[in-house]
């Protein structure tokens, strides 16, 4: 009897020890080094961006809101970039540094992100027209989240063009609380998008809004089908980045939890894109420009990956939100 009473006291003993090994705390540094791994050189800006002090720190803390009066705009060879088609249905029409998408349909052109105001003629509506799109027939804005390189074109696009806006619900309450003189001025309230999300249908396209709190509380990410050759890939679009919201555990705690729903949103949508709104997070920008090129037989588009590789960007963003909420206890 003694010897298997041995080996059940081994096998408990061994249990314990895994248990223990499985319950160690995980510290900051450790999750940073999970993070980096989750980010590899796919998502090297945004692990830089938020996970390597002093760039995930808000020095500055939060920024005055601009007005037209205080507003600077840079030079233009600073930013401007042409417009590209990348996928059979998506078009590039942003920035050097910031995204804006518009999304072809049957019935119409969805617009992602509407960027700095003074971007929004030579990008937007100069740049769809260059492309051989009406920037009339734009139906929806869909915005990522109520900052200003991302949101300035939206009242102009809704008051000339009767676009439809989507913002989600507590981007909308800051947005109407904006001064007049806010650039690009402030649209009036249409859709929003409460925290049990939505699906935008036009024609025979439908984008799937799924809310990622965090960046802003009312930070919205999106899932959407392109066309690559005629075959379709899912899109899965990070809608908010950077740590520049009050240094709270509970914003971090929140932003980590986004990551996650975000993350299995694009799982479970079998995404193979990634996307977001800044080009240094997504290489938007290069990515468009080398979407014009010819490819081999069999070779990729410059935007596709897999499902694994999409899933490590919601990982890596939750490790250093984590990582950051760890460090403030
Ligand atoms: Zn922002």
């Amino acid at each position: 009897m003694r010897l298997p009473l041995l080996r059940v006291a081994a096998t408990l003993l061994a249990a314990a020890a895994a248990c223990a090994q499985a319950a160690e705390p995980a510290t900051p540094e450790g999750l940073v080094v999970a993070a980096k791994r989750a980010a590899g050189q796919d998502y090297a800006g945004t692990f830089i961006r938020i996970c390597v002090a002093p760039d995930n720190l808000n020095a500055g803390g939060p920024r005055p809101a601009p007005t037209l009066a205080t507003r600077v705009v840079p030079d233009r060879a600073t930013w401007y970039a042409q417009p590209y088609k990348v996928f059979d249905n998506l078009y590039f029409v942003g920035t050097q540094i910031h995204s804006s998408w518009a999304l072809t349909t049957s019935s119409g052109l969805i617009l992602i992100d509407t960027l700095f105001d003074y971007a929004i003629e030579p990008e937007i509506v100069e740049g769809l027209t260059k492309l051989k799109l009406d920037p009339r027939t734009i139906k929806y804005v869909l915005l990522s989240h109520a900052h200003g390189d991302h949101d300035q074109g939206t009242a102009l696009l809704q008051s000339r063009y009767g676009a439809k806006v989507v913002m989600g619900a507590a981007d909308w309450d800051s947005t109407l609380k904006r001064d007049s003189t806010y650039p690009g001025g402030v649209p009036k309230r249409d859709v929003a998008v409460g925290a049990e999300g939505t699906k935008i249908t036009l024609g025979d396209t439908t984008v799937t809004v799924v809310p990622t709190p965090g960046h802003t509380p009312g930070t919205l990410s999106f899932i959407f089908p392109v066309k690559d050759g005629g075959r379709t890939l899912t899109v899965a679009y990070s809608g908010g980045t950077a740590f520049n919201f009050p240094r709270v555990a509970e914003n971090f705690a929140i932003y980590r939890d986004s990551a996650k729903r975000m993350g299995e949103a694009a799982g479970a949508a079998g995404a193979t894109v990634l996307m977001t709104n800044h080009t240094e997070f997504d290489r938007a920008w290069d990515r468009a420009r080398l979407a014009q090129l010819p490819r081999a037989a069999g070779e990729k588009h410059p935007y596709e990956t897999d499902a694994a590789t999409v899933k490590r960007y919601f990982e890596m963003q939750g490790l250093c939100a984590e990582s950051q909420r760890l460090s403030m206890n």
